[in-house]
C-alpha cells in the first residue's frame, strides 16, 4: 500500500538481508513496501520444500508486539486461522492436579500458539507475492569483505559457491550470527554473551485417535519442578510441543542433568518420577530423547548494533534472550516495525536510521532479557509457591480496583506494546507497593486497600498507551 509515496532516506536502492527467519523475511516485506529491492539469504532449503527438523515444528507463543507487525502486513486474519488462543498457565504438581492461572481479566490478554513452520511459512508466502523480494535458499553467508561490500555464500556441500556486492546488509541471521562475527572481525561491537547453564529438548503429545488434543489446548501447560521443568502447548492438529529445560550437568545426587539422563532407563524413570501425568501421553519419548538435540540458550548484548551505514543487525543477532518469557519472536518483528516507523522519518543516511534503532531498541530489548532472566526464575519455582499466589491475587485485585494504573508486569510486556524498559520500571514500582502492603500479611483480606489505593494513585501514572 503506498508504495511509491513513501520517502527513501538515501539513493539505495538495494537492500540485503541474511537470514529468512521472522526478522529477516518481515523487514524484508516491510522494505519491499517502501520500494526497496531485497535479496534475503537463507542458509536452509526453501521449508515448502519438504523438509523437517523439530525446530520448526515446535509452537511459539506470540503476544500484541508480533501481532502488531503482522496486522500491519495484513498477515493478521491468516496467523489466525492457525493459530491457539492462550488464556493463562495451568500448573501440574507433582500429585497431578492441576490449576488454571489466567493471564489477565481482559479478553485481550490472551496469548496465541502458532507452529513456527506456520508463521514460517506464511512470511514466506507474502515475501514471495513481491516482486521487489529475491529469497535464495541454501546461500550459507561465508565472508563478508566489508571494504569491497562483498558476501560470499556457500551454496551446497561441494564448495559450490557465490558472491554477492551489497549496499546495505542487514543481519538477521539468530543468536548464533554469522554477520555479527564477522562485523566484530572489523569494529568491537562490545559483545556480552551469556549462555545459561541449562538446556532443552522437544518432545511432542500427539492428540488421540479422534484427532483431539489430550489436555486442554487453551492453555500454557506448566511443570515447575524447582530446578527444572516441563512446557507445553498445542498446535493446530490437537498435538501439544512439549520442552523440557534441565540443567545440562546435574549434581549427581539430587539433581539431574541431561549429561547423567544418558540411558533410556535413567531418561524413562526420570520422566515418570517427576512428569507422571503427562508421560503416558508421550509414546514417542524414548525416539525423542534419542534424536533430538539438546538445545542451548544464552543471552547476547551488544553496545553496537551497526557498522556506520554499511550494515545492522535485528532481532536475535542483535539480542537473543532466554525464552522463558516468550518474546524473543515478538521482539524480533517489533525492531522490523520500529525500524520502519524510523524509515518513514526521513532519516539523513542509513547510518542515522541506524543509529536511531539503536537508540530506541537497545535499552528495551535489555530490559526485556532482564525480565526473561526472571520468569526463568519465577517459571521453575515460585509458580508453586503460596508466597507467589497471594501475591498474584493481590496483584489481581489492584488491577481490577485500578485498571488505568495498575497493570500486572507480565501484561505490560504480552500484551500491550509500551517500551519494555517502561514495562519493567513500572513493574518495579509495583512490586515495592506489594512488598510494603504484604507485610506481615497471610490472606488477601488482611490487606488495607484503603493505603493501597493512596500509594497507586501517588506512584503510578496512567498507563499512557493501553494496546
Ligand atoms: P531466527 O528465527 O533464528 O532466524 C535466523 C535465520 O537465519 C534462520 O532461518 C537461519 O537458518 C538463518 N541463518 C543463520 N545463519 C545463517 C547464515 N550463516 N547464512 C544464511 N542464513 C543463516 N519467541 C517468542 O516470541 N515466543 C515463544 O514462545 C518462543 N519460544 C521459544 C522457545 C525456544 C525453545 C527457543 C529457543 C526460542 C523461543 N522463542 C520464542 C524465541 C524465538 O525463537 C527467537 O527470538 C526468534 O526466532 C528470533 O527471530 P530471528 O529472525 O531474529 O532469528
Amino acid at each position: 500500500s503506498g508504495q511509491s509515496t513513501k520517502k527513501m532516506p538515501t539513493e539505495t536502492k538495494n537492500v540485503s538481508i541474511i537470514g529468512a527467519g521472522m526478522a529477516g523475511t518481515m523487514l524484508a516485506i516491510l522494505m519491499a513496501r517502501r520500494g526497496y529491492e531485497i535479496d534475503l539469504f537463507e542458509q536452509h532449503p526453501d521449508p515448502n520444500s519438504g523438509e523437517r527438523n523439530i525446530e520448526l515444528a515446535s509452537n511459539l507463543a506470540l503476544g500484541e508486539r508480533a501481532r502488531h507487525a503482522l496486522r500491519i502486513t495484513g498477515l493478521i486474519e491468516q496467523v489466525d486461522r492457525l493459530a491457539t488462543p492462550m488464556r493463562g498457565r495451568m500448573i501440574h504438581d507433582r500429585s497431578g492436579r492441576i490449576t488454571l492461572q489466567p493471564y489477565g481479566y481482559q479478553d485481550y490478554e490472551t496469548l496465541f500458539s502458532v507452529r513456527r513452520e506456520s508463521l514460517q511459512q506464511c512470511l514466506l508466502y507474502e515475501a514471495g507475492n513481491s516482486d521487489r523480494i529475491r529469497v535464495h535458499f541454501d546461500h550459507r553467508l561465508r565472508t563478508i569483505d566489508w571494504d569491497a561490500k562483498k558476501a560470499t555464500f556457500s551454496t551446497d556441500e561441494n564448495g559450490g559457491g557465490h558472491a554477492h556486492d551489497f549496499e546495505v546488509l542487514i543481519g538477521a541471521d539468530g543468536p548464533a550470527s554469522k554477520v555479527r562475527r564477522l562485523m566484530q572481525d572489523d569494529t568491537d561491537l562490545g559483545a556480552d554473551i551469556q549462555m545459561l547453564e541449562a538446556g532443552y529438548k522437544f518432545l511432542t503429545i500427539p492428540p488421540d485417535e479422534h484427532h483431539e488434543p489430550l489436555m486442554d489446548p487453551n492453555a500454557v501447560h506448566v511443570w515447575p519442578r524447582g530446578g527444572y521443568m516441563l512446557l507445553a502447548f498445542a498446535g493446530p492438529d490437537g498435538s501439544f510441543t512439549a520442552t523440557l529445560f534441565l540443567p545440562l550437568k546435574g549434581d549427581h545426587k539430587m539433581i539431574w542433568g541431561f549429561e547423567e539422563l544418558d540411558s533410556w532407563t535413567r531418561q524413562g524413570a526420570f520422566m515418570d518420577a517427576n512428569f507422571q501425568d503427562v508421560t503416558p501421553l508421550m509414546p514417542h519419548l524414548e525416539e525423542e530423547f534419542r534424536d533430538n538435540p539438546v538445545g542451548r540458550m544464552g543471552t547476547v548484548r551488544l553496545n553496537r548494533w551497526h557498522l556506520g551505514g554499511k550494515a545492522l543487525l535485528i532481532g536475535d543477532a542483535a539480542h537473543a534472550i532466554v525464552p522463558f518469557h516468550g518474546q524473543g519472536v515478538n521482539s524480533a518483528l517489533e525492531d522490523c516495525t520500529t525500524l520502519d516507523s524510523i524509515l518513514d522519518e526521513g532519516p539523513e543516511s542509513w547510518e542515522a536510521a541506524f543509529q536511531t534503532l539503536q537508540e530506541r531498541r537497545k535499552e528495551n530489548t535489555n530490559a526485556i532479557a532482564d525480565m526473561a532472566l526472571d520468569a526463568y526464575h519465577t517459571m521453575r519455582e515460585s509458580v508453586r509457591h503460596r508466597d507467589f499466589l497471594l501475591r498474584k491475587a493481590l496483584e489481581r485485585e489492584l488491577e481490577l480496583r485500578h485498571p488505568k494504573r495498575f497493570v500486572a508486569r507480565y501484561s505490560l510486556v504480552m500484551f500491550h506494546r509500551i517500551p519494555y524498559t517502561e514495562a519493567y520500571q513500572r513493574g518495579q514500582v509495583q512490586g515495592v507497593i506489594m512488598d510494603e502492603l504484604l507485610a506481615g500479611k497471610d490472606d488477601l483480606p488482611d490487606v488495607d486497600l484503603e493505603l493501597a489505593a493512596r500509594l497507586v494513585e501517588e506512584r503510578l501514572e496512567e498507563v499512557s498507551v493501553l494496546l
